[in-house]
């Protein structure tokens, strides 16, 4: 029963099309040694082209006679809900959905979104695991995965101001900016929230943030639920057209950048003339244009500075140069490069959701161990990133691997640097 809620949503999200794409495959593997999940474990089973086999069987057994020979001789079977267990397991544990093998595929196969195609027909077969819906059903109820309802984010912004000496706008209507954070930032990396604040008062910005449309992560997005995606988005949308404003600006997370960013235009009508940007552009920007002025070199005397692609960011959004510029700013001589990086970097492997499910975790920290081997090869004393569930697989990863290696976010060394 389940199976064939799967299959029938295989067959109807991707149709002809998975049938293109898959036809083309060469079995070249070269998408498997762009996987970190693979490459970390050995396991033929986490490739890539393997975690798409399910849409290719539905599709080949509905409509192909091929498929039905197939079956009829019983070469192959129909699909089952213990495969559906199988593919719960590699596609929810061990891919961040970062999108390298699709890069790296010679026939251009779109293996990441057919990805999460898979997860589509998982979710609507109900095949999530239980750590990743309970985090979907809490946004759902609480308006956030990680409990950020009306009154925790009202205690949240006292503190803020507070400990920071800052003063938020909420809901101040004309503004031209909707800044948005994820509830990672407000749970954990709440100096991101101050740092933000500072450098677009410091810019002379005229932003605000907003009560009902204050959580940018989307955990429908990494559990593949289209319906309730948009349903999630739809909080931000409304609230950035309440406001009037202009522009809204994803902070510190990737996963919500392409959700918002990307993957909206394809699921609903997004508000037009409101650009959407990341906070690493507009710092970009804001060095460029001269908006702000950072103290040059601040952070040259601490050893080498490194810093990480996020998939969503920079391979995704395309928002590579940027923090790049800024770094040469603030550590003109000791920044230095992993390799390989920007658009073909490694990915830290918490990403898609994999952090939020605790049997994830050897995989999680299986694909790590190629970060670790490329902080040690550039000798990094610190990585800088751009988002905060990447600094959270950084911080969980740096503590289990016995790492000497500080973590920092981009836009807390902008805020420190900043000549005001
Ligand atoms: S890289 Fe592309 S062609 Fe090669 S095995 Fe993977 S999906 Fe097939
Ligand atoms: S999207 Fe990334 S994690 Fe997922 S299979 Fe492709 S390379 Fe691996």
């Amino acid at each position: 029963m389940q199976a064939q809620t799967a299959v029938n949503t295989f067959v109807h999200e991707t149709g002809g099309w998975v049938a293109s794409q898959l036809e083309a495959c060469t079995r070249c593997g070269m998408c498997a040694e762009a996987c970190h999940f693979y490459q970390g474990t050995g396991n033929p089973e986490l490739a890539p082209v393997w975690k798409v086999e399910l849409l290719k069987r539905a599709y080949e057994q509905r409509f192909t006679i091929i498929g039905k020979l197939k079956l009829a001789t019983g070469i192959d079977h129909h699909v089952t809900d213990d495969n559906l267990l199988h593919w719960s397991k590699i596609v929810y544990e061990a891919c961040t959905l970062c999108n390298k093998c699709s890069m790296v595929c010679p026939m251009g196969i779109q293996l990441g979104p057919l990805i999460h195609e898979v997860r589509t027909g998982l979710s609507a077969a109900g095949m999530v695991p239980a750590d990743l819906m309970s985090a979907v059903h809490k946004q759902e109820a609480e308006g956030s995965p990680l409990g950020v309802t009306d009154s925790v984010y009202d205690d949240r912004l006292e503190f803020f101001e507070d400990e920071y000496e800052i003063k938020l706008p909420v809901d101040k209507k004309g503004a031209d900016t909707l800044v948005v954070f994820s509830s990672i930032e407000i749970m954990k990396y709440p100096g991101n929230i101050a740092a933000i604040a500072k450098i677009l008062n410091a810019a002379g910005e005229n932003w605000t943030l907003s009560h009902a449309g204050r959580e940018v992560v989307n955990f429908a997005f990494f559990e593949g639920d289209n319906e309730e995606t948009v349903l999630f988005l739809k909080r931000i949308f409304d609230a950035a057209k309440d406001l009037g404003v202009k522009r809204i600006v994803v902070t510190e997370c990737g996963h919500a950048y392409d959700a918002i960013r990307w993957t909206a235009a394809n699921l609903m009508d997004v508000p037009e003339g409101v650009e959407i940007t990341h906070i690493a552009h507009l710092l970009g920007e804001l060095v460029r244009t001269g908006r702000i002025k950072l103290k040059e070199g601040m952070y040259d005397n601490g050893g080498t500075i490194t810093f990480h692609d996020a998939c969503k960011i920079q391979r995704r959004g395309g928002h590579i140069q940027e923090p790049r510029d800024v770094l040469h700013v603030l550590a003109p001589k000791s920044f230095k490069e992993m390799i390989p990086n920007r658009a073909e970097a490694i990915c830290c492997g918490g990403g898609g959701g994999v952090i939020a499910i605790k049997e994830a975790d050897p995989y999680r920290y299986a694909a790590f161990e190629l970060k670790v081997d490329q902080l040690k090869k550039v000798g990094a004393s610190t990585v800088v990133m751009g988002c905060s569930n990447c600094r959270l697989q950084f911080d969980d990863c740096v503590q289990h691997f016995n790492l000497d290696v500080k973590v920092a976010g981009l836009s807390q060394m902008v805020a420190d640097a900043l000549i005001e």
